[in-house]
């Protein structure tokens, strides 16, 4: 199969029809073996009755999942790129912001230009200002912690891979907004960019408000702390921990000598208690050994895990036995 097109929805059901026609219609004239791929995250309307007709009209190229309830866009993302049986997975909204138009050249760039992952790009968009701006700080703080320069528009919905790389990346929570920053975290790094259309939402409402910034925010970070952390904890607990603690003890001498320096000149000295260094270096110290101590117990947890010793091989030589 040459191309899986994935499509979480969420209530959307007048968009179905008209664009399951205009992906058959652009795929249909590559000449190309393809799928589509419904998945419907608990819906309430009658999106997933429309799918139901769409399969009927079109066995051969539509396929659905329904989950019982709404989980989110990242996990129904995740549901159509386990079952996906194409060489190139493309994902796309359901509310014909994307247009299907821009398959042929996503295609292209995976196959012939041999990126892993190509994002496409809103230059131009058609969403209200709330929304475009905030997104502009998003992108360049997402850009600065990934480290991936090059991409404009890391949480467009249309997106090209190479089947491996969706094969190999777990997307959960809310993290569909950094999948170019989870392929690069599991070892995809050719990533590109189209500028792409985007279109004014023509039916339906936004499914997201004002809280994905913050929980954005909140993801980026996880996602900076498991990569570089994720599985040796205490180099990060530890650190700051004995900073924190080295500094409180240094601090702690300070106030306590120079009482008995003084002491010992005649001149005037306060109690160790009356000082306010001495509570704040206290409480250097503690915070320091609690930090230390969250290390200890994140690599208990890493020690306890199923996936400590998982990693990303992208290749491998073995002698066959047969042969010897
Ligand atoms: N979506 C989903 N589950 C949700 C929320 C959204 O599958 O819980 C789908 C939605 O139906 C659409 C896509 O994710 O196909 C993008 O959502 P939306 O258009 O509301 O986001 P926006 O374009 O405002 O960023
Ligand atoms: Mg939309």
């Amino acid at each position: 199969m040459d191309i899986s097109v994935v499509i979480p929805l969420y209530n959307e059901e007048e968009s179905l029809p008209e664009l399951h026609s205009w992906i058959c219609r652009v795929i249909d004239g590559m000449g190309l073996d393809y799928e589509v791929i419904f998945v419907d995250d608990g819906s309430t309307d009658k999106s997933w009755a429309v799918v139901g007709q769409l399969a009927r009209k079109d066995p051969l190229h539509v396929r659905g999942v329904s989950f019982r309830r709404n989980y989110g866009k990242s996990p129904a993302l995740n549901t159509g790129f386990g079952i996906a049986q194409g060489r190139v997975v493309i994902t796309m909204d359901a509310d014909l912001q994307d247009s299907p138009d821009e398959i042929p050249e996503l295609y292209r760039m995976i196959t012939e230009e041999g990126y892993d992952l190509v994002s496409g790009y809103k230059k131009k968009r058609y969403d209200p200002l709330s929304k475009t701006i905030p997104t502009k700080l998003f992108n360049a703080t997402a850009r600065r912690v990934s480290g991936i320069r090059n991409l404009h528009d890391f949480n467009c919905g249309l997106k090209a891979y190479r089947s491996e790389v969706v094969k190999h990346i777990e997307i959960y929570g809310d993290m569909h907004r950094y999948i170019p920053y989870l392929a690069k975290l599991a070892g995809f790094h050719r990533i590109g960019e189209k500028v792409v259309q985007h279109h004014p939402r023509k039916y339906g409402h936004t499914k997201f408000g004002l809280d994905r910034f913050v929980n954005g925010y909140l993801d980026l970070l996880t996602l900076w702390f498991t990569g570089k952390f994720g599985k040796k904890p205490m180099h990060f607990f530890g650190l700051l921990g004995s900073l924190m603690f080295f500094l409180g003890f240094v601090a702690v001498i300070v106030v306590g000598v120079a009482k008995l320096y003084a002491m010992h000149h005649g001149s005037h000295y306060i109690l160790v208690t009356d000082s306010p260094y001495f509570y704040i270096s206290l409480v250097l110290m503690l915070l320091g050994s609690q930090l230390f101590l969250a290390g200890f117990i994140g690599e208990l947890v890493v020690r306890n895990s199923q996936k400590r010793n998982e990693y990303e091989i992208a290749s491998r030589i073995d002698i066959e036995k047969n042969t010897l």
